[in-house]
């Protein structure tokens, strides 16, 4: 089904300035988008509409035609990895940072440790639940960080610039999971600059000008070959 459709979309923040304007996207069950553009032409402002943050988290005003699937608004619904994860940490130990986000899905214990057991088996750090991920590597951080996501069983899992802060191996770690997640057919929505290992895992791309439009969309292939 169609998760996600906007139509003529205009986001403007409190200062009225429209950070986005006349956006057209929709994301369909199972797809994985690539979202590029230079930086600050509104790609994570509209991935944050996708998620629900805006209005609700983010004040900004939205106008022009929002349809958003019902399931999108269950509690852990949609996953929303930032470029820092330490920044979305609040717990120590590895465990009780899964354990944080699941409490809200109202799972009974058993429910909650094979989640978390299984989503940081998912990501490679299987056996890590009681370490301190403050001794982790960026690396281990932000595989951590999407194994938070995974352990909710998003049914849209947004990664937003995750490899930003990551050296070349580390980055390298987390492309190959959102590969690994693309097979599986989880619905993606990826913003990542070094997008060039990404692209035959991603099944659109969305290109953004930086006046905030829409400059190109379609497949893959077509929107590469005509850039
Ligand atoms: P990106 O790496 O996506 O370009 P930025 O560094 O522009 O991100 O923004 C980092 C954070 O600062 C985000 O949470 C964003 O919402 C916020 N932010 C960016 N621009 C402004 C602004 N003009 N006023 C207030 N917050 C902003
Ligand atoms: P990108 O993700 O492509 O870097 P953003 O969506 O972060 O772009 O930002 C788009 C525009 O909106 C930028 O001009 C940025 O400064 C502005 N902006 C982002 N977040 C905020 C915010 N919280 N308040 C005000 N302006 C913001």
């Amino acid at each position: 089904p169609c998760l996600l459709r906007l139509r003529g979309v205009d986001i403007a923040y409190e200062d009225g300035r429209p950070a986005v304007s006349g956006i057209d996207f929709e994301l369909h069950q199972g797809e994985s988008v690539l979202f590029l553009g230079p930086s600050g032409c509104g790609k994570s402002t509209v991935a944050m509409l996708c998620a629900g943050l805006i209005p609700e988290a983010v004040e900004a005003k939205v106008t022009g035609e929002v349809v958003r699937h019902p399931s999108l608004d269950a509690p852990g619904a949609v996953g929303y990895v930032f470029q820092d994860p330490d920044a979305q940490f609040c717990m120590l130990r590895v465990d009780d940072e899964m354990a944080f986000g699941l409490e809200n899905q109202g799972l009974a214990r058993a429910e909650m440790a094979e989640r978390i057991r299984g989503s940081l088996a998912q990501v490679g750090l299987a056996g890590q639940e009681r370490a301190n991920h403050a001794v982790f590597s960026g690396g281990m951080k932000q595989k951590l960080a999407i194994a938070c996501a995974l352990a909710m069983h998003p049914r849209l899992l947004i990664l937003d610039e995750p490899t930003a802060n990551l050296d070349p191996l580390a980055t390298r770690q987390v492309f190959t999971e959102i590969a690994r997640l693309a097979r599986a057919g989880q619905t993606l929505l990826v913003i990542e600059h070094k997008f060039d290992a990404l692209l035959p895992w991603m099944d659109r791309v969305v290109l953004f000008d930086a006046a905030g439009r829409v400059h190109r969309a379609g497949p893959t292939a077509e929107v590469i070959r005509e850039e």
